[in-house]
């Protein structure tokens, strides 16, 4: 009996070395990771001009998509295996903890509080935050002239916050679900500025009358956004983003889709932040 017992529990344990190698426990963390998944769900902006807008035909466009896509190729993943996903702003950070997506390159700002629920790859881009008003509002010409301004609060961005609370100007946010809205309330009076990321603007400011004042004034760290803790996945997408400038790729995009804007675009590797 007693050899019996003793070749169950061998055996049991010859089982549970064999499931920790075979990777129960550690495949698992694995197939959590865009490190290795031979599909891809990304999410995208669907309505900012020149970075994610959805065709009507459903497909999407943009530098951001071109940036995801480029990415994913990387990792393994080709067009065909990628399912995108609108991802507004106030979405982004529990569409991840959830798994409704895999990935995000939706001019995604890196920032602390968001580090604290999100594993970031990159920057893959550094923006930077400006203003667009309306063409006869001559008297905007810098953050602070926004005081007493009704200005655009999309939830879950962070733009509103960096004039009103990192600023402390006494702008009067008005809330909207995403930039097309913003865009959309400035033509019709609604509101006086919408400040925001300057490739946000410029994508918007090729099809619309207004102006942008030109008085940038912070770094937007553009961040691939990933499942909190996927730090194998984040080294393979800083990786990804460094080939991305080697090659010659990103020049190219930033090209394509910004060349006309007036925006000075930077061609060099962003430094990272680091995978937390
Ligand atoms: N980059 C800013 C942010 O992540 C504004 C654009 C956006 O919300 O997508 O909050």
């Amino acid at each position: 009996m007693r050899a019996t017992t003793t070749t169950v529990r061998a055996a049991a344990a010859a089982v549970l070395a064999a499931s920790v190698l075979a990777g129960c426990g550690l495949g698992g963390a694995e197939k959590e990771s865009v490190a290795g998944k031979d599909s891809l769900v990304i999410g995208v902006k669907e309505d900012q001009p020149a970075l994610g807008v959805k065709r009507p035909d459903g497909t999407y466009e943009g530098f951001d998509v071109d940036v995801a896509t480029y990415i994913a190729g990387r990792l393994g993943v080709p067009k065909s295996r990628i399912t995108w996903r609108t991802t507004n702003s106030s979405v982004r950070e529990e569409a991840l903890a959830k798994g409704t997506v895999d990935m995000i390159v939706a001019t995604y700002s890196i920032t602390p509080k968001r580090k604290m629920k999100v594993t970031f790859g990159g920057p893959y881009y550094v923006a930077h935050q400006d203003t667009f008003v309306r063409a006869d509002a001559a008297a905007i010409r810098d953050v602070r002239d926004l005081k007493d301004k009704r200005i655009c609060e999309v939830t879950g961005s962070n733009s509103w916050r960096r004039v009103i609370e990192e600023r402390k100007v006494a702008a009067k946010p008005v809330t909207v679900d995403t930039y097309g809205a913003c865009m959309d309330a400035l033509a019709a009076g609604r509101l006086d500025a919408v400040s925001t990321d300057d490739l946000i603007l410029a994508g918007f400011a090729a099809g619309r009358p207004g102006r942008m004042i030109n008085a940038p004034f912070t770094d937007e760290k553009y961040g691939v956004g990933l499942k909190k803790g996927d730090l194998k996945g984040c080294e393979e997408v800083n990786r990804a983003i460094t080939a991305m400038y080697q090659d010659g790729t990103a020049e190219r995009l930033l090209k394509k889709w910004f060349g006309e804007s007036g925006l000075k675009l930077t061609t060099s590797v962003p430094q990272f932040e680091g995978c937390t």
